[in-house]
């Protein structure tokens, strides 16, 4: 239940002094039907007026307010405006022009000879002093008022007047900040908070204060609902060492430190009672299927089995080559599920991992389809899918008796705050490192004008013996991978490979999403096994393919690109000892966006600066493929502050919940307060439900 203390901030706004059930409605399509919208709805902005003695001081374009006689009226002539001619102290003239129903009622409004205190924007008209529908007041106009976001029929300075009551009805609530963090940033209390930004200009103390608030209120829901994961009861898996350490002996190279860690985060919570759900996060070439395989072999040491989802049937058969490639001798029972297996050989892999027989199942979405049915599931791995949402959790969750461990692993480089505010019931694993002996790539962006070069110097690659991959995007512009709707999408893709194959003959392979899978499959077999030496594809390549032969890259249309999408391309070359290129072929005429990007991509190889530089180019939707903003959106605090404030209120609200998990003490209740006025009331609920 809410706490009674916030009722006055939860009250119809409408029954606010002064506001009525007309002027409700027209708030409700700002969004506002509550006092706590109301005082949420902050200005972006501030009107100011300086007082003036005397026009003598004025300068054009400001908005000032004087004292001034007025001295006669004229009448409106034809289409332009009634004039009340009027003196300054000093003796300067200043005409007051009004149009249409204003210029009515003005010898009533200013009568000869008496004095008006005005304030308006000065203009210059005909060499005099002029003010168009100057405002009346009987003293002083306010010297600073706020701009509020408006709508037909709101002016921002009715709504600045509904304030009054509405920052009179904040109750007095306990603080849910850190005393000492309150005190180190000089953060005014809630209260303050709200009425120093609807009164005073310059209030960027209080600004963050209430964008705090919300961050430490998002991130206290999710601390909650992970302690109510953690409350569940999934299945313990203590794994015995027999097949990783095996696996580990047989590797010719150690694992980096990341990986080791990474490895320990995994299993540690695999231990627990608790369904684990992690987000593994590395830059491509940085060793994620390692990791993940180990977790798998803990989990079928435990005697469960383990599932290893991939976003394409050619990822999927590829982590299939590599896990067997990787595992040798060793006893473990793998099987392999695509939407493409049917009939009998479906039925078989079915009847297998019903009865046991299957370890590790590989495949695509069809191993979590409703008639895969899993003997014992314990861990199911995710690869590249950040966009794994919810929904497909819970679907996931049902595949067992109890909920399975999740692994999701994922090469987007998502910033820390970005990872803090979508996946906070996730817990994240970083690899920070890649494999030693790996160069980085060689980036170059050369003009499309330039096409005759780049051939001469990819036939040289190619007499070389070696490998290399000519990506082209897709016809409408998208690069969305390999779902575009329009048949035609991968046109570029096809003309491109024609014109090679003219010059280099059938060493090229051509692959891209509307290619039939088994052509496709054939396709991609002929580059793996280096009887095609050059691979032209649209993004279908985009993840996971491991050629290390491969060390040239060609992105055609570079600019058409997001840069998380060129980065993750250009990581399909650099996987061998020796040294790549990527070449950025440009086309001829670039926005300045575009232009950063391509810069961005020559001036560094680190994957999480390159996710910084995508989010603000581009922004949190496109980045991680929900194009929708807000969804995750806050309201008071923007990008910057979020940046900035949210790490911090991750930490406290971990700490928080850490002491004190039913938010039973003082500061507890205070933060119980702070989730229902920041309407997180379902994370509350997890409270007694858990
Ligand atoms: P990604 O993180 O992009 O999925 P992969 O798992 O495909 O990366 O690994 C990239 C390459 O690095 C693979 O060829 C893999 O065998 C190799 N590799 C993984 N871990 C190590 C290591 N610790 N030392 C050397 N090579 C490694
Ligand atoms: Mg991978």
């Amino acid at each position: 239940m809410r706490p009674l203390s916030l009722n006055p901030l939860f009250a119809a706004v409408g029954a606010l002094p002064g506001a009525g059930p007309a002027f409700a409605r027209r708030l409700e399509r700002l969004g506002i039907t509550r006092v706590r919208d109301l005082l949420f709805h902050l200005p972006f902005g501030w009107r100011f007026t300086t007082a003036i003695d005397s026009l003598a001081q004025a300068s054009e374009g400001t908005r000032v307010a004087l004292p001034v006689t007025i001295l006669s009226h004229e009448r409106a002539k034809g289409r332009g405006p009634a004039r009340v001619m009027a003196d300054d102290a000093s003796g300067i003239g200043l005409i007051l022009a009004f149009f249409g129903p204003q210029a009515d009622h003005l010898a009533a409004r200013f009568p000869v000879g008496s004095t008006a205190h005005i304030t308006g924007q000065l203009e210059r008209f005909s060499g005099r002093w002029q003010m168009v529908h100057p405002e009346a007041w009987k003293q002083n106009a306010p010297s600073a008022e706020p701009i509020y976001p408006q709508t037909a029929g709101i002016t921002s300075r009715k709504i600045a007047s509904l304030m009054v009551p509405a920052l009179k009805a904040v109750p007095d609530l306990a603080e849910w900040i850190e005393p000492s963090l309150l005190r180190k940033k000089e953060w005014p209390g809630f209260a303050d908070a709200l009425s120093r930004l609807h009164n005073q200009p310059d209030s960027a103390a209080a600004r963050d204060r209430l964008a705090y608030d919300e961050l430490l209120a998002s991130q206290l829901a999710w601390a909650l609902v992970r302690m109510r994961r953690r409350r569940a009861r999934g299945i313990a898996l203590q794994g015995t060492g027999k097949l990783t350490e095996a696996l580990l002996q047989s590797l010719p190279w150690q694992l980096t430190a990341s990986q080791r860690l990474s490895a320990g985060e995994i299993t540690g919570d695999m231990a627990q009672q608790a369904a684990m759900l992690r987000l593994l996060q590395g830059d491509v070439g940085s060793g994620k299927t390692l990791v993940a395989l180990l977790a798998l072999l803990t989990a079928v040491e435990a005697g469960a089995q383990g599932a290893f989802l991939a976003p394409t049937d050619l990822l999927a058969r590829q982590h299939l080559a590599t896990l067997e490639k990787l595992l040798g001798a060793l006893p473990v029972r793998l099987g392999f599920l695509s939407g493409r297996d049917k009939g009998r050989a479906r039925e078989v892999t079915l009847a297998r991992l019903a009865d046991g027989d299957i370890d590790i199942l590989i495949g695509t979405h069809a191993i979590f389809q409703q008639a895969v049915a899993y003997r014992n599931l314990g861990l199911a791995v995710i690869d590249e899918q950040h966009r794994f949402g919810v929904s497909q959790r819970l679907m996931l969750s049902e595949k067992a008796a109890r909920p399975p461990h999740l692994l999701v692993m994922t090469a987007t480089p998502i910033p820390r705050t970005l990872a803090l505010a979508h996946f906070g019931e996730m817990d994240v694993s970083r690899l920070t490192e890649r494999p030693p002996g790996r160069q980085p790539v060689e980036t170059r962006v050369v003009a499309l004008a330039r096409l005759e070069d780049v051939l001469d110097g990819l036939a040289r690659h190619l007499a070389a013996g070696r490998q290399a991959y000519w990506v082209c995007p897709l016809l409408d512009g998208g690069a969305e991978g390999e779902i575009a709707s329009d048949p035609d999408a991968a046109a570029p893709a096809v003309a491109r490979a024609a014109m090679l194959k003219a010059r280099f003959g059938e060493t090229v392979a051509l692959v891209h999403g509307k290619l039939a899978g088994p052509a496709r499959d054939a396709q991609m077999a002929r580059f793996q096994s280096g009887a095609a030496q050059l691979l032209v594809a649209t993004t279908v390549i985009e993840v996971g393919v491991d050629v290390p032969n491969a060390t040239l890259m060609v992105i055609e249309a570079a600019e058409r690109f997001g840069l998380a999408q060129l980065h993750q391309l250009r990581g399909r070359v650099g996987r061998g000892a020796d040294r790549s290129v990527c070449l950025l072929l440009r086309g001829e005429s670039l926005s300045e966006t575009a232009r950063q990007r391509l810069q961005m991509m020559r001036a560094t190889d680190d994957g999480f600066a390159i996710a910084e530089a995508d989010l603000k180019l581009r922004g949190a939707g496109e980045l991680l493929g929900t194009r929708q903003s807000g969804e995750q959106g806050f309201q008071l605090a923007n990008e910057e502050q979020v940046a900035r404030l949210l790490p911090t209120a991750d930490d406290d609200a971990r700490l928080l919940i850490a002491r004190d998990g039913g938010l039973e003490g003082p500061r507890g209740q205070a933060a119980r307060a702070l989730l229902y006025l920041f309407e997180r009331d379902a994370a509350v609920a997890t409270l007694r439900g858990g």
